[in-house]
């Protein structure tokens, strides 16, 4: 009978702590955004837009879709329906044709005429510039809101908590929350309100660069070495 192989140890990986309390926590922070604004200094909206018009029709149309294939979509929208008032009296089925593929098109056209519709009856056919106006715009939730916000008006009122700043801000050990509103409410008193809308540009450039959801390259992160979930893609 063949002896018995006593299977090899596991290898083990040295990840750094998560840091606890108020203090570690900041100081964590304030290194991870020292670091990212280093490897990252243009970091900035992937959408493309001109206006906060457009920027909102582009972000209601990046929901469960790439931002390159909104900005393929985008043009064509633009130039057919320029504004609020073009876009609010528009057709539903021409809207549908040209947005297709991004996903999700009915849904989406409505909410495009149905937030074109609220801006020409309530805001004189404007984007308005606060969020209690803003999330009640059909399509328009906090996240939305905090994209108009902060790249088209340069407000920062918040954090945009996508699924690139939920993942990242987990794995980083910023906070250990999952719901979107918790996380940005984790985050606002980590950060200084100047960088929150930098914050998201960096954390996501970070996660489509490096840190994939699937398979994150930790051999080639800069915050390997104070990310607790470091050797996670190994
Ligand atoms: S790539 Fe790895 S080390 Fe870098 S942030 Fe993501 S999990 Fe942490």
């Amino acid at each position: 009978m063949p002896a018995r192989r006593t299977p090899a140890p596991k290898k083990s990986v040295m990840r750094p702590k998560r840091p606890r309390g108020g203090p570690a926590l900041r100081a964590h922070a304030a290194l991870l955004l020292d670091r990212l604004l280093e490897r990252y200094p243009d970091a900035h909206c992937a959408l493309d837009f001109h206006n906060a018009f457009e920027l909102l029709c582009a972000t209601i149309l990046s929901a469960q879709c790439t931002d390159k294939r909104v900005n393929m979509v985008t043009p064509a929208l633009f130039a057919r329906y320029p504004d609020a008032r073009a876009l609010a009296a528009a057709r539903q089925e021409d809207v549908e044709e040209i947005i297709k593929s991004t996903g999700f098109f009915r849904s989406k056209a409505k909410s495009l005429i149905g937030m074109a519709t609220a801006l020409v009856e309530r805001h004189g056919g404007e984007v308005p510039s606060d969020m209690a106006a803003l999330v009640v715009l059909p399509g328009v939730g906090r996240k939305t809101a905090n994209v108009i916000l902060g790249n088209a008006f340069g407000r920062n009122d918040g954090i945009v908590v996508d699924t690139h700043v939920t993942r990242l801000s987990n794995r980083l050990g910023l906070t250990s929350q999952s719901d979107a509103v918790k996380i940005e409410q984790a985050l606002l008193p980590l950060f200084p309100q100047e960088r929150w809308t930098m914050l998201s540009h960096l954390l996501i450039d970070h996660g489509r660069q490096i840190c994939d959801a699937k398979k994150p390259r930790c051999g080639e992160c800069l915050l390997a070495d104070v990310c607790p979930s470091a050797g996670l893609g190994t």
